[in-house]
């Protein structure tokens, strides 16, 4: 018989994950015993429990919020994409060894070179672990892009810049600081990403931008949370006629297909990419 598998995500706090639902489905949907489970580590746990686990018969795990960079300490070996962004959200455990790997970065481009608009200047809000991601895998797809990132807290953005420079970044990246400058600057981009964490939760009615305070319009609005499935940015950005409107699913089912062919061998069936329409308002 088979062995069954072992996988689970690492974080805290874990309540709102949906990883486990698409893990799950696929290892059913491809005959494969096993489990993966949520394992949330409160902050003064945290070396204890990753020491303890490495005894454990796990196979892979997901890593999120807050320990993408707390783990990288922990593992035998990273992948090279991981090592430059700095953020590891896989492990796969083989004869022991914890591998990290990255898989946020291409799970950001795979929608947006699915429409196969050039993109000459992007705007990223946001300068926490999501906009990290979502700025190196812009500068790897697009040497030639024009990146400005805006932020709430002027102390992140910088260290977003500096950390984007060290890994080298031969892109020209410009600051605006704070949000609310947005408006004020007018920059003229073909992409708007949202890689903050307003429009969902307690912020689900707030938008981190107003599009009828711009004056030109971007072809391609992307926010990266997935619940609620239209956030109030991307509701603005097609109130005022922005033509491609992205929200976070699609980032979250492929990050995770990848992380489970790196563990399987096996890729997600594609029902899942389109699984939110029953999943959404589920939270
Ligand atoms: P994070 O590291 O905690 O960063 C949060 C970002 O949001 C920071 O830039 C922060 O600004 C900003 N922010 C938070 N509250 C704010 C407020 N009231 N006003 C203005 N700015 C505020 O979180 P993260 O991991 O980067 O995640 C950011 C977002 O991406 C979340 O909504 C998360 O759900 C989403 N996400 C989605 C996926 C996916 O698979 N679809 C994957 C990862 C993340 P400061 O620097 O000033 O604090």
């Amino acid at each position: 018989m088979q062995n069954k598998i072992k996988l689970a995500i690492i974080g805290f706090p874990l309540d709102h994950s949906r990883s486990p639902e698409l893990h799950n489905y696929a290892l059913n949907y491809h005959h494969i015993p096993g489990e993966y489970k949520k394992l949330s580590i409160k902050p003064g746990d945290f070396a204890q429990t990753i020491n303890e686990l490495k005894n454990k018969d796990y196979q892979g795990f997901n890593v999120t919020v807050p320990y993408k960079q707390k783990i990288i300490p922990f593992l035998d070996e990273i992948d090279p994409l991981a090592q430059r962004v700095n953020a590891v959200n896989t492990i796969r455990v083989k004869e022991k060894r914890w591998i990290g790997y990255n898989t946020d970065v291409t799970g950001f481009i795979h929608p947006l070179s699915a429409l196969n608009i050039k993109i000459n200047r992007a705007l990223v809000m946001g300068a926490g672990g999501a906009a990290l991601a979502v700025c190196h895998a812009l500068k790897d797809a697009y040497p030639d892009l024009g990146l400005i990132i805006s932020n709430r807290s002027e102390e992140r953005l910088r260290l977003l810049i500096t950390h984007l420079a060290r890994s080298g970044a031969t892109q020209k990246i410009d600051a605006i600081y704070p949000l609310e400058a947005i408006s004020r600057e007018q920059p003229i981009v073909d992409l708007i990403v949202n890689a903050t964490s307003i429009g969902m939760g307690d912020m689900r009615n707030t938008s981190p931008l107003d599009f009828s305070e711009l004056n030109h319009y971007p072809q391609i609005a992307y926010d990266l949370i997935y619940n609620p499935e239209q956030t109030q940015f991307l509701k603005s950005a097609k109130k005022y006629g922005v033509g491609h409107c992205i929200n976070g699913w699609p980032i979250l089912v492929h990050q995770a297909d990848k992380s489970f062919q790196i563990w399987t061998g096996k890729t997600f069936p594609r029902e899942l990419y389109s699984h939110h329409k029953k999943m959404e308002n589920k939270e």
